[in-house]
């Protein structure tokens, strides 16, 4: 048997740590989803990704989701044209914008992606509900809590996510599907759990008023260093880049 690439073994061992979280928070690991954050890795292994059943994809940075999301769409183009020859090829990749979006690159980014998960201003929510509008699609979102109250972060305060939330899921062109935050980087297990269990509670409550309704379902929770408490938190998405593809993006440069 062919010896696996380094991809491959740490898809493997995600996947593993993943379903162990799950099993001990008496969880179904189906019930998690991983999502590869691109950021560190260059056209090739992200086509490798796809072949190996990432079906998730995500980038912070417009510029970079705009270029690789091209890449991918051509995955799925191949699929078609080709039919039965091509059944091996994957289904293209969904993607999810997971940074802060500015409203100017609303339109822009629109087209290509699955979902946004950082909504964090009424404005930025009707600006994506007109964009959606014009494609004639109805645009899956999350909104971003900051649950650990940074001041520098990003994100709607705890205080005030009901609200938002409440008026983003009466808008007619974006379907509210759940929840986003990010912990604290810090290496104190309570202090990262406490993020996550206070947005899972600000879920629990949003569900118990029925914001969003059946389609409002999503914790996007969890990367590299935190995506086992998270799990065991609740979450359903969990966004990996470091460590399924390097920290660096050293061998990245010349790739495209
Ligand atoms: C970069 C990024 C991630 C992935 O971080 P890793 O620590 O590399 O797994 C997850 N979520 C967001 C919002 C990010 O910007």
């Amino acid at each position: 048997m062919a010896k696996k690439s380094l991809l491959a073994e740490r898809l493997d061992a995600i996947r593993e740590r993943m379903a162990t979280a799950a099993s001990r928070a008496k969880r179904d690991p189906a019930e998690v989803t991983l999502i590869a954050v691109t950021k560190t890795a260059g056209p090739e292994t992200i086509r490798e990704a796809v072949q190996l059943g990432v079906t998730d994809l995500a980038e912070s940075r417009v510029q970079q989701l705009l270029q690789r999301a091209a890449q991918t769409q051509e995955m799925g183009q191949r699929r078609r044209v080709h039919g039965d020859d091509a059944k091996d090829t994957p289904a293209a990749p969904r993607w999810h914008m997971i940074g802060h979006l500015q409203r100017n690159k609303v339109k822009q980014i629109l087209p290509l992606i699955h979902c946004v998960h950082t909504i964090d201003s009424l404005r930025l929510a009707e600006e994506i509900d007109v964009a959606a509008a014009k494609v004639d699609r109805r645009m899956a979102v999350m909104m971003q809590v900051n649950a650990s109250e940074e001041s520098q972060k990003f994100g709607v305060a705890v205080g005030a996510a009901l609200h938002l939330g409440e008026q983003i899921a009466t808008m007619p062109n974006l379907q509210l599907v759940g929840l986003m935050t990010m912990a604290e980087n810090s290496d104190d297990e309570k202090t990262i759990r406490n993020a996550f269990r206070r947005t899972r509670e600000l879920f629990e409550e949003m569900k118990w008023q029925k914001i969003g309704g059946t389609n409002f379902r999503h914790l996007s929770m969890g990367m590299s260093n935190d995506f086992e408490y998270a799990i065991e938190e609740g979450a359903t998405l969990v966004r990996i880049g470091s460590a399924l593809f390097g920290a660096s993006t050293a061998d990245d440069v010349n790739d495209n």
